[in-house]
């Protein structure tokens, strides 16, 4: 325990840095007598008070014209960018991903930052003429008001990044809480945008837990959008509520994605995809290949390869070089991670390699990642999102089968299909029923400056990132002009 020295984070509220109610010790999962930090956790009353400093700032903020929000975004991307190691490490600690993946992390957000601050100066508009003559159409867009943001704990800096950035960029101001679990990031973050010159109010951090800030920022009639990213659960209850109350809603969830290997492909591109997309970042991500589904004449020789490049992968602390996957985020993840595996068992699915905890020299969630050969699309581990290092393969007669399997599923996040045949890939591409396809890469894995999303289970409302945030973070106004 090294908590003596540290004091505690607050909650950024109106421009002043507040107590909570509570303080939550941010602990490393790769390392659990370590103390990352201490935060503070706020109650419903202070998550009202953040979106009255919002409502409070918000007509200040909306006129104060694209300059003033490109240089605060400018600064911020520059500042997170000067810092990118130290907040790489910061992350690694809180979430254990590995440390070239948590730098990697910062390092996109900083440019998302940055590509926001260039979208404040590319507004667009119309003016057209009226069906009725002398008289002129205006479109516009206008910021939404104040937004309430609720962010997960698999991507504790880039996540809060592609929600923020945005929502700022475009005039509106934010209430940001981030997962209880991962405070770290995303207070580093606040800080950032804070002492970057961002306007009291404008900005607001309120740690803590779902049921409370959470629960207040749905339902506080002070807050005119939610951004979500979470479980399918938490966003269905989400979306309800916002429904209910007339609050613009966005919601990014959950996936089982597949990627499809064809007799074509090449084995080695196959297996890279496959052992990137299902094991990276310990498969905590909603991008994650969690369904293999192989063609039969490919299928022995990659179950094979993948096996041997899967056993080979370096679990460990994320802080050491050599590491190749962390540990998993907390230990409820990893209990429910090892009771997917013994799921997969039990179901009859042959695991060709993994799916126990590790030991490491210190106190940490590792787990060997677990890969499943001989399953069938209807057993649980292929239906249901495990998010964890748990990867399956399901063997197919041909394309058509392959294509019928990944889209027999309730979600629709990414889709992926190795093959060096460009008509099988243009009829995937076509076909697939998902937000994001990807042919010879990985299903994880995306750029900044492109719409990201999904379809189903998976997403609900306008697409996240790109110049396609605008749809949800503005809203259209037409006006009518008779000289
Ligand atoms: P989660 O349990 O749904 O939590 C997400 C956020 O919602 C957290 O900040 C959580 O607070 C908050 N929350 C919980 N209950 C709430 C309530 N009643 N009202 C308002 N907010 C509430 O999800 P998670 O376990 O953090 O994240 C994993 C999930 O996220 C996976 O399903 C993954 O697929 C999905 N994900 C999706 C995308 C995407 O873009 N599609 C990206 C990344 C992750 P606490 O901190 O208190 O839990």
């Amino acid at each position: 325990m090294n908590t003596a020295s540290q004091a505690e984070h607050r909650n950024l509220i109106g421009g002043e840095w507040t107590a909570g109610i509570d303080i939550a010790e941010n602990r490393n999962p790769a390392n659990t007598d370590e103390v990352v930090g201490l935060y503070a956790r706020g109650s419903k009353a202070q998550a009202a008070e953040a979106i009255a400093a919002a409502r409070h700032s918000f007509p200040g903020w909306a006129a104060s014209g694209p300059q003033a929000r490109h240089d605060l975004l400018k600064t911020v991307s520059d500042r997170i960018l000067e810092r990118r190691k130290e907040l790489g490490e910061l992350l690694a600690r809180e979430e254990g991903k590995t440390i070239a993946e948590s730098i990697g992390e910062v390092t996109r957000a900083g440019q998302i930052f940055d590509f926001f601050a260039g979208e404040c100066l590319r507004q667009t508009g119309d003016i057209l003429d009226s069906v009725r003559p002398g008289v002129e159409v205006f479109i516009q867009r206008e910021p939404v008001g104040v937004i309430g943001i609720i962010t997960p704990w698999n991507f504790p800096i880039a996540i809060p990044a592609w929600k923020v950035a945005p929502a700022l960029a475009y005039g509106n101001c934010v209430v940001l809480k981030p997962a209880d679990l991962v405070p770290g990031s995303a207070w580093a973050l606040a800080e950032i945008i804070k002492d970057a010159g961002a306007p009291a109010g404008v900005f607001n951090l309120v740690m803590g837990r779902g049921s409370e800030v959470g629960d207040e920022l749905v339902n506080n009639p002070g807050i005119d959008a939610i951004s979500f990213t979470g479980s399918v659960q938490t966003g269905a209850r989400i979306g309800a509520a916002c429904m209910q109350h007339g609050k613009k809603v966005q919601l990014e969830m959950g996936g089982k994605n597949p990627l499809v290997v064809l007799d074509d492909a090449d084995l080695g591109t196959a297996v890279e995809c496959a052992v990137n997309g299902a094991f990276y970042s310990t498969g905590q991500r909603c991008t994650a290949s969690s369904r293999l589904i192989v063609e039969m004449g490919i299928h022995g020789r990659f179950v094979d390869a993948l096996g041997e490049r899967t056993k080979s992968l370096v679990v460990g602390d994320p802080l050491d070089s050599e590491t190749q996957i962390g540990p998993v985020v907390d230990q409820r993840q990893l209990d429910s991670n090892l009771e997917y595996v013994q799921v997969g068992k039990d179901e009859g699915a042959e695991l060709v390699c993994g799916g126990d905890r590790l030991e490491r020299n210190r106190p940490g969630y590792f787990m060997q990642p677990a890969l499943f050969a001989g399953t069938s699309n209807t057993m649980r581990i292929n239906r249901e999102e495990i998010f964890g290092p748990v990867a399956t393969v399901i063997e197919v007669g041909d394309y058509d089968e392959a294509l019928s399997v990944a889209n027999d599923t309730e979600f629709g996040l990414s889709a992926g299909i190795c093959t060096t045949d460009l008509g099988r890939a243009t009829h995937f591409r076509r076909n697939a029923q998902a937000g994001m396809v990807m042919v010879n890469l990985p299903t994880a894995g995306v750029d900044y400056h492109v719409p990201f999303g999904g379809r189903k289970g998976s997403s609900y409302g306008p697409r996240e990132q790109g110049s396609y945030a605008r749809e949800f973070f503005t809203t259209v106004k037409t006006t009518y002009v008779k000289g």
